[in-house]
């Protein structure tokens, strides 16, 4: 079921009419409120410069990061208005209000070819509550209504889900339907053989994704601390590493039923702690010493999860394979990412998903190289679960 677009719209729709823009400006600033990485903020570009291309008038709201329901200058949108003017070369009237007359009229005022950006709507009280008398303010600062923020997707807030209701048509923004062409096409219609790796933490945290993707994966690889919890199912010795003891169980019950498709990491990179990283080496898995942690796959599991790869034509990445934020447990990591580019130039199809395995691509400078980087963390975990996004189910269908 596909939802319609912004380019769905006439042409009568659209023209000389306000676009309400729920978009993600959620960027990383330092404590000088410099953006540290404006990837989010060229993730909405093309969506807001074709609604400037086709002579709408972009009245655009985001949240950026956890005020409570009232305003916190660290949590300004100002900075990114700046940002924006300069990655658009449009003018960005920015105004600090969002609830409020002073935003109405300048959604009444925005001219051709400008765009303007109201403040953070989590300085509202209502947002995060969905408040309808807020949703029926928001929806009256447009004529229809854009969502192009998929990292926000998962909740059901008024600037969100609430202000749709008010407001038709309420469309998908450009960025919003790659997001979903992408995985939703992974899970629905992959391209064979199609393999998921799943690394990370926590077992717990990915057992829905596994439970979905088992039907439909060729082949399933773990890395990541999740493994131990996995080898402790198999009754391995995992020593002082991290391991989920009270979903050991739940692990031996997976393993059993996915048989052959779930491949577990060979070898391990352990140390006795992370300060110890330069005492790090490579054991097979059933020799982790009972004072070590293993932090990071094997060489031999580098070289055979890289073969696998290759092979595969759809591969869908969720999780780091090992502590990448400590060398040299960033090399297991950066192999799968390696190996995943590699595959995209041979013409494979592979998304990665997940905040922290987006970081890692991106550190490695791989972002390009690969068919897609998800920019919802939380959001793209919850579809990969097969959890319906209220902020899409709530858009039109497209005809
Ligand atoms: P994502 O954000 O991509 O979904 P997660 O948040 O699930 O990924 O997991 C990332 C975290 O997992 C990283 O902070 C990383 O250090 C940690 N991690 C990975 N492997 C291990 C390991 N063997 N031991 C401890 N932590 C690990
Ligand atoms: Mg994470």
């Amino acid at each position: 079921m596909r939802k319609k677009t912004v380019r769905d719209l006439s042409d009568a729709q659209v023209k000389g009419k306000r676009a309400l823009v729920r978009v993600d400006f959620n960027v990383p600033l330092d404590d000088d409120g410099q953006i540290t990485d404006d990837t989010r903020i060229r993730a909405a570009l093309p969506t807001l410069e074709l609604l400037l291309e086709r002579g709408c008038r972009p009245v655009i709201l985001s949240h950026l990061g956890r005020p409570k329901g009232k305003p916190e200058p660290k949590y300004s949108l100002q900075p990114v208005s700046r940002r924006l003017e300069e990655l658009t070369g449009a003018r960005v009237n920015f105004v600090e209000s969002t609830d409020s007359d002073e935003a109405m009229q300048a959604s009444l005022d925005c001219k051709h070819g400008e765009l303007l950006l109201l403040e953070n709507t989590r300085f509202l009280g209502g947002e995060e509550k969905n408040d309808p008398r807020l949703a029926r303010a928001l929806a009256a600062l447009g004529d229809f209504f854009v969502n192009d923020a998929f990292g926000a997707a998962h909740r059901a807030h008024a600037s969100t889900v609430g202000v749709a209701e008010h407001l038709r048509p309420a469309v998908a923004g450009l960025l919003m339907q790659t997001e979903l062409d992408y995985l939703g096409g992974a899970l629905s219609n992959p391209k064979k053989p199609f393999l998921a790796i799943l690394g990370g933490a926590k077992i717990s945290g990915k057992i829905d994704v596994i439970e979905q993707l088992l039907p439909k994966v060729d082949g399933l690889l773990i890395g990541g601390a999740m493994a131990c919890t996995f080898y402790r199912a198999m009754g391995l010795e995992t020593g002082k590493s991290l391991v989920e003891e009270d979903r050991i169980p739940m692990a031996k019950e997976l393993l059993a039923r996915a048989g052959a498709r779930l491949t577990l990491p060979h070898d391990a990179m352990v140390a006795p702690s992370l300060e110890r990283a330069r005492d790090a080496n490579a054991v097979p898995r059933n020799a982790i010493p009972k004072d070590q942690a293993m932090f990071d796959i094997g060489p031999q599991t580098i070289a055979s999860y890289a073969r696998a790869i290759a092979n595969a034509k759809t591969i869908m990445w969720n999780g780091p394979m090992g502590v990448f934020e400590t060398p040299p447990f960033d090399a297991g990591t950066r192999a799968v990412a390696d190996a995943m580019a590699k595959a995209t130039a041979k013409g494979a199809t592979t998304i990665v998903g997940g905040g922290d395995s987006a970081a890692a691509v991106s550190e490695a400078g791989l972002e390009k190289k690969m068919s897609h980087v998800s920019t919802g963390g939380g959001a793209s975990l919850e579809f990969l679960e097969g959890k319906k996004l209220p902020g899409v189910e709530v858009l039109d269908e497209a005809v």
